[in-house]
């Protein structure tokens, strides 16, 4: 099912056709490979501006160059065919990359060639395997996208495993977010695990159905759904030194069981309980009140007046999608999001541009990772989002490349709203573009925003009544269902689980909502205990996939393991000052960017205003710093 290998090509009649939809930049990097020439790559364009340009800013007459070179090198005898499977040499990978990044990218070698290699060779496999009486088992919590990579890759090393899952379904947040309008806003040539592409996505950025049916069958093709236990909500773990085990107490719809396992891993992610704003009588509404991450199946809007309160990603999806059938939509906006233009964001994926990704080699791989190379190295995303203070910082933007993003974003909204400068106000934000999640936008949004059924309503909410919402001005906006796209409690990890480790210290009491861990991943106290998609593993933009993160702390998790087993030794544990020093240029690196030097409100910061969501820095030092597990960091018993 996954990774299906390219086809020969069939027909040049075909091949042409095909080409007309080709995304421009991947094909120059396959032609490029192929061939083995690098001056087949165009200049880009657009400043290299990658929130919005699209094609790379390569021009139309470069565009058609490249159809017809493409055209030739696939054909029959073309140089395609003698290329044969392997990845570029060095020397031609460091030119092509290069050219995608804007930076040299000899450093970075080994990280591309490992994602590019993935869906061939799977190079981040483990090598080793559990050897004969063993003491190493694995207790996973949650079975969403972390969790069943986890349980992969302790499959493939032959590691005994057992997920518990208190949904019904695999998928974790995917699971439980079934709101109108829901899909994935990270492009799903991404959005899957490097090992385990498809090359059918129906759409650019795919539906929640089909990103949760993603997840089914590689739960079902890797055999994993024998290993989860549904229904089975963990309530308690406590090491037990004396065992050195980790004992776990479950709630199921049977009654309560134990469990013991010498390894944790919580993969319960940052988006997993619902948050509820507290608004003085939110509880007395006597209408529908959902919440996005909790929708209840089957819920018909249809006719119904109906408030939204938020406008963060899950707003930004649910709003277009429900538009039109309620009686009447009052959004309630307290801060508006920056919106990134993405024409096709709701576009499906050409039959002909799927028949590239089946038919001409490598090009699926190079779209890949032309879609990632803004996330990997120093000059994409984070170079428009690292503060200057030489510029100067200030809430309108963080650095001249901040302050032009934001000019083109401006832009791009101005022009959708160019005849109503009073929406136009009330919709452009007014902090630094990245301070928050940027939306993706293809002109639904402040489309529907304008229609007549539709209310933007800017002022605070003071209370909720059993009929209304209330807002500070007095107005009382009567409705019959309120709908809380009010995101996550995304700081309290794992909460309302209690981790108790060594000495009886309990984890959320020790942290006092201040989560922390070394690469995200391991914590001082805490032996033989892992977090995947654990503090500041987050993606600071839309450069890259958590995918990518969960893979890097699953291969640190599986070499870890690899250590402990080697070793003889019964556990590990992160020492203190490793991971204080590492939690300190952490925060320096967060305070630097725009979602930790502004003021405005979000999810990327705790109570205790930092910013335990985010990682500041490039995917290559993620990977870098989680290749491999260093036992003189820890403490090995
Ligand atoms: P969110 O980004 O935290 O947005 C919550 C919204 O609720 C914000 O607009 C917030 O306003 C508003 N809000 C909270 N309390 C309020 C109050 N008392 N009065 C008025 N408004 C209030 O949550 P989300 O939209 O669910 O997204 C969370 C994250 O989930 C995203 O950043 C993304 O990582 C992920 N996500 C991804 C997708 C996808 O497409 N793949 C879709 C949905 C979510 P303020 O901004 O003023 O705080």
């Amino acid at each position: 099912m996954f990774n299906p290998s390219p086809l020969p090509v069939a027909s040049r009649a075909e091949l042409v056709a095909a080409l007309e939809h080709a995304d421009a930049p991947s094909l120059a990097l396959t032609l490029a490979h192929l061939t083995g020439d690098p001056s087949v790559l165009p200049a880009l364009g657009g400043g290299g501006s990658w929130l919005t340009t699209p094609q790379g800013g390569i021009p139309p007459r470069e565009r058609a160059r490249l159809r017809s070179l493409a055209a030739e090198v696939l054909a029959p005898g073309g140089a395609a065919e003698r290329a044969g499977d392997a990845l570029p040499e060095p020397g031609l990978l460091r030119a092509l990359t290069r050219w995608a990044l804007g930076e040299d990218t000899t450093a970075l070698l080994p990280m591309i060639a490992e994602d590019l290699a993935g869906a061939r060779t799977d190079p981040k496999r483990p090598r080793w395997r559990r050897q004969p009486g063993s003491r190493l088992s694995v207790a996973i919590v949650g079975a969403g996208m972390s969790g069943l990579l986890a349980a992969h890759r302790l499959a493939q090393a032959e590691v005994p495993f057992e997920i518990y899952e208190m949904g019904e379904d695999v998928g974790g947040t995917w699971q439980h977010n079934d709101y109108p309008g829901c899909r994935t806003d990270v492009p799903s040539q991404l959005y899957h695990y490097s090992f385990a592409a498809r090359t059918d996505w129906p759409d650019h950025f795919c539906e929640r159905e089909v990103v949760q049916g993603y997840f089914r069958d590689f739960a079902k093709e890797f055999r994993l759904v024998e290993h989860i236990r549904f229904r089975t909500e963990v309530t308690e773990a406590a090491w037990d030194e004396e065992e050195a085990l980790w004992r776990l107490r479950m709630r199921t719809p049977e009654g309560e069981r134990e469990a013991r396992a010498a390894v944790l891993v919580c993969a319960t992610g940052q988006l997993c309980r619902p948050s509820f704003p507290a608004i003085p009588g939110r509880d007395s509404f006597a209408g529908l009140s959902l919440h996005s991450a909790r929708w209840e199946p089957g819920t018909d809007l249809t006719g119904r007046r109906v408030a939204l309160i938020g406008t963060g990603a899950s707003a930004a999806q649910i709003v277009p999608a429900i538009a039109g059938r309620t009686a009447r939509l009052s959004v309630f906006q307290r801060t508006a999001p920056w919106l990134r233009p993405t024409p096709h964001y709701r576009a499906p994926v050409p039959e002909a541009e799927r028949w590239l990704l089946e038919h001409v080699p490598f090009y699926r791989e190079w779209q890949r990772f032309w879609l990632f190379a803004p996330g990997i190295g120093e000059r994409g995303v984070l170079d428009g989002w690292i503060v200057d203070p030489g510029h100067p910082p200030t809430e309108r933007a963080v650095s001249a490349r901040n302050e032009a993003l934001r000019a083109a974003l401006l832009a791009s909204m101005t022009a959708q709203v160019a005849d109503d400068p009073e929406l136009l106000a009330r919709v452009v934000p007014d902090y630094p573009v990245g301070a928050k999640r940027v939306l993706r936008d293809d002109g639904s949004w402040l489309r529907t925003l304008r229609r007549p059924d539709v209310r933007l309503v800017t002022e605070r909410i003071s209370g909720i009544a059993p009929d209304a919402v209330l807002t500070a001005d007095g107005e009382r906006h009567e409705v019959d269902a309120i709908v809380w796209a009010t995101g996550f409690r995304a700081s309290e990890f794992m909460a309302p689980m209690r981790i108790t480790g060594r000495g009886g210290t309990e984890l959320s009491e020790s942290w006092n909502g201040d989560a922390r861990a070394y690469l995200g991943l391991t914590v001082p106290g805490f032996p033989n205990f892992f977090l995947l998609y654990g503090p500041n593993t987050n993606l600071a933009g839309q450069g890259g996939s958590i995918f990518y993160f969960s893979e890097c702390g699953t291969t640190y998790l599986l070499d870890a393991l690899r250590v402990l087993q080697e070793s003889g030794a019964r556990s590990a544990e992160v020492r203190g000052g490793i991971h204080d020093h590492y939690n300190a240029w952490v925060d320096q690196g967060n305070a630097l960017r725009p979602w930790g030097f502004s003021g405005t409100t979000s999810w990327l910061r705790n109570a205790h205003g930092r910013s335990a969501q985010n990682w500041p820095y490039s995917a290559a030092e993620y990977w870098r710093l989680t290749r491999g597990f260093n036992p003189e960091e820890y403490l090995i018993r």
